[in-house]
């Protein structure tokens, strides 16, 4: 009741808690929150109290689609300038996904070789994604034990040699092995044979041609066919980067019907439109692609209404010289780390929604996917005392070179965003400020319960 005990106090108009934004106190101790007072209440003797007036307070961000690259392919992105970027952006957890790292995470020998490599380079609180390859379905239990969170395949080619998708037999007999000890798949739900029939974007400089080569039914058939097999199987499976929103009455129907799906979108599919990319800029690129404005408009209602569970970045970025004026031979991915916040609340708050529903979608429920409920994702007492304190008024023109991960190429250079990050707090300690990373404090993580 009094936060009796706490050696902190966070004060704020708006406390961003599960039940809503309120007026109130946070107090903290030992790292995590022991108790949400009124905002009036007396911090107890002895406390610090830090009073940020009207400024919003999130619980830190918990991404769990980031591409860390680290080892292997270093000249992309780093565990230290990704997590500073994290942190930056009012991140405090991230999931590192398991390829474009060489090696990728598909053993357990290659987990000690991230886990190694990450320790004492992090600025935010770090864990791992497993992947699930063709041969490696008698690695995935012991990759489970040793703390992965779960377990990445594709059903379409992922981009690099060494991380082969799954064929639907494959697929199966993974699902089966990854329910048979209760652990996670995620998935990148294209399928190969829609892409195959497709025409192919090769040598093109417009978004129409990208667009065409990776069109929505291979999306529909992909997480039609997941869905398929996790009712079979009664697997737990979860959707990533979704893009069509032509596949959202499959998933709102399988959720009703019970089976244990989930599903996430990112910040570009909500922010950007296939309508607005310029010829050649394929920092626009990724896959599945940022498709039109009517489908951005039903991604937002299938976040109203919980079809899709999450936003999280799919932070996925390369060197500069990757990114060709070529649609086809061009990298995927989109680097968006710092933004996140920033550019869903810009287009949220435009839609009249507020900073409750960017909290449940971007902290709460990604938590929550990966079985750090309880303990990260929340302002409640018991969770980490994780925080992003943010201004959701002031605006800012976004400055590639203010940005902190490797290759500071984005899709959202020049655009005016609304919502600033003032400060980020970590496990109690204030580790970054006006954009400025300002102490190192990040864990490795593990997967320590199994997933609700
Ligand atoms: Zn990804």
């Amino acid at each position: 009741m009094t936060g009796a005990g706490a050696e902190l106090v966070l004060r704020s108009t708006r406390v961003i808690t599960p039940e809503g934004a309120r007026a109130a106190c946070v107090a903290v101790a030992d790292g995590r929150i022991t108790a949400v007072t009124p905002h009036d209440a007396p911090p107890p003797p002895g406390a610090r109290l830090v009073d940020y007036g009207d400024a919003a307070l999130l619980p830190g961000l918990v991404d769990t689609h980031v591409h860390i690259n680290d080892p292997g392919r270093t000249a992309w992105e780093g565990f230290a300038t990704a997590t500073r970027a994290a942190a930056a952006g009012g991140i405090t957890t991230v999931l590192d996904m398991p390829l474009n790292s060489v090696p990728p995470t598909t053993t357990p020998a290659h987990l000690a070789v991230k886990r190694d490599t990450a320790a004492g380079r992090v600025h935010v609180d770090t864990g791992f994604w497993g992947g699930a390859v063709p041969g490696n379905t008698g690695d995935l239990k012991s990759l489970h034990e040793a703390g992965v969170f779960g377990f990445k395949c594709f059903l379409s080619p992922s981009g690099v040699e060494e991380f082969p998708e799954l064929a639907p037999d494959e697929l199966a007999a993974a699902m089966a092995e990854i329910a048979g000890f209760g652990g996670l798949l995620i998935a990148h739900a294209e399928d190969p044979g829609h892409l195959a029939a497709a025409p192919p974007a090769d040598g093109s400089v417009r978004y129409a041609d990208f667009l065409a080569s990776r069109p929505p039914a291979a999306e529909t058939e992909a997480v039609a066919l997941l869905i398929r097999l996790a009712r079979r199987l009664d697997a737990r499976v979860h959707v990533l980067h979704l893009s069509s929103a032509d596949t959202l009455p499959l998933i709102a129907e399988a959720k009703a019907s019970g089976v244990r799906i989930t599903a996430e979108t990112c910040p570009h599919f909500l922010t950007l439109t296939a309508e607005e990319v310029p010829d050649g800029a394929t920092e626009f690129k990724c896959c599945p692609p940022i498709r039109e404005a009517a489908n951005q408009d039903s991604l937002w209602a299938g976040l109203a209404d919980g079809v899709i569970d999450c936003v999280v970045s799919d932070h996925s970025p390369c060197t500069a010289d990757l990114k060709v004026p070529d649609f086809g031979a061009a990298w995927g991915g989109i680097a968006s780390l710092q933004l996140g916040l920033p550019a869903v609340w810009t287009a949220a708050r435009a839609r009249g929604l507020g900073l409750p529903d960017v909290a449940r979608w971007m902290a709460t429920a990604p938590a929550q996917l990966a079985g750090l409920a309880g303990r990260k994702g929340a302002i409640a007492p018991g969770h980490d005392a994780d925080f992003a304190v943010f201004d959701p008024e002031a605006t800012f023109t976004v400055d590639p070179a203010a940005l902190h991960h490797r290759n500071p190429v984005t899709a959202y250079a020049g655009r005016t965003l609304r919502g600033v990050v003032l400060a980020t707090w970590l496990r109690g300690r204030r580790t970054a400020e006006h954009g400025q990373v300002t102490e190192r404090a990040g864990k490795l993580l593990e997967r320590t319960a199994p997933p609700t």
